[in-house]
């Protein structure tokens, strides 16, 4: 069975992870500090704050640029449920918003129909890693008072314009969940150049703590912590940074794996006329976190006909990214909305397999399969 992915580990994480678990202080602490000072340096942001996921980083970024009920969030509706959900935790309500149905990415024309008085917030989300076209939306927020941040957990290594994604905007939020890049297990990450953020993002984090346990247990002065706000607990583990340590000194060489499989399949499916190619805007390096096609109305088998004989022949793919605003969580909180572009998109479009350490014969198989259902010999 070829997996749709698999994450890069070896035996520099068991041993990290070993080190871990001999030193004996397994929650946050000084992994976690190495882990955040790696990845804002291979992004350039000047802070990076680590969390438990993208998902518990996003609501902290929400909390962070103040919004809270009453306010709408821009966000698409095509993405992980997370994205969304994260709105809803501040008690903020998710308007979705149409994508480019070339990109994936949210379209920043009909974002700006959908701007009222109540927007606080625009939450770019790079699907799949493809950069959004971010200077149009910052020019948005800048005309129209409203905040711009990113979902950036699929795009790690990307770029917008030759700038990583996780410098450009007050703040981007990452993940490590083993669907993306890199993985620490679950684990995410804030990046921001704004050091007034960072130390509210620590905060937050943990417990809403004016003291972090690391500084108490190395004090040689008794020290007594206050809580001056309501916080959470969304620590990452140094369990986890350090797998993510050692995930960060890989990454470089997956992004050229990933980008040398992706050229791959452009190659040897780009001529098959009932399926579509990711396209790359002129703007964006892209990591490959996920290799979407997308079948061209000509394309007489429907989407899952195309999954389950890639399935009989072995081969796992996956439904396009999901819409967040048919799943009943929505509807039911909602009622039913309509988003043509968004549901055309997800519901034509399928993942296939790719992962750094595939093999050319599993890509061959792949391709192959592919080509016999459509092309005639
Ligand atoms: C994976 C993903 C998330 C959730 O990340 P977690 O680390 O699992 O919380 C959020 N948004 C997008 C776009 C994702 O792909």
């Amino acid at each position: 069975m070829i997996p749709i992915t698999k994450p890069v580990l070896g035996e520099e994480e068991v041993e990290a992870v070993r080190q871990v678990i001999a030193c004996g202080w397994l929650t946050q602490g000084p992994r976690v500090e190495a882990f955040e000072k790696a990845v804002a340096s291979y992004v350039g942001a000047r802070y990076a704050v680590a969390c438990s996921s993208c998902t518990t980083a996003l609501h902290l970024a929400l909390i962070i640029l103040n919004v809270g009920p009453g306010d709408e969030v821009i966000v698409p509706s095509m993405s992980y449920i997370a994205s969304a959900n994260a709105v809803r935790y501040v008690g903020a309500r998710p308007v979705f918003a149409e994508i480019d149905p070339q990109t994936f990415n949210l379209d920043p024309d009909d974002v700006e129909r959908r701007l009222t008085p109540r927007t606080r917030a625009i939450m770019l989300v790079h699907q799949m890693g493809v950069p959004c076209d971010i200077d149009a939306f910052l020019e948005i927020g800048r005309h129209r008072g409203v905040r711009i941040f990113e979902d950036a957990a699929c795009a790690l290594g990307s770029r917008y314009k030759g700038r990583s994604i996780g410098a450009t905007t007050q703040l981007a939020c990452f993940s490590f969940h083993p669907r993306k890049v890199i993985c620490t297990g679950d684990g995410g990450m804030v990046t921001t150049n704004d050091a007034s953020f960072a130390e509210r993002l620590r905060l937050l984090r943990q417990h809403g703590m004016s003291i972090s346990d690391t500084k108490r247990h190395e004090a040689r002065r008794v020290m007594i912590e206050e809580y001056p706000c309501l916080g959470y607990n969304y620590r990452m583990t140094d369990l986890q940074a350090a797998v993510g340590i050692e995930q960060m000194k890989r990454l470089d060489g997956l992004l050229a794996q990933r980008r040398g499989l992706a050229a791959r399949y452009r190659e040897l499916l780009v001529d098959v006329a009932e399926i579509e190619l990711p396209h790359v805007p002129e703007y964006a390096d892209v990591n490959y976190q996920a290799y979407a096609i997308r079948l061209r109305a000509s394309c007489s088998m429907s989407r899952n006909d195309v999954m389950q004989r890639l399935l009989d022949a072995g081969i796992s793919s996956r439904r396009g990214i999901m819409t967040a605003h048919r799943e009943p969580a929505y509807t039911a909180a909602y009622g039913p909305q309509s988003l043509p572009i968004t549901e055309e998109a997800s519901d034509r479009s399928l993942l296939l397999p790719l992962f750094p350490e595939m093999t050319k014969e599993q890509q061959d198989h792949v391709v192959t399969v592919l080509r016999s259902l459509f092309v005639r010999s």
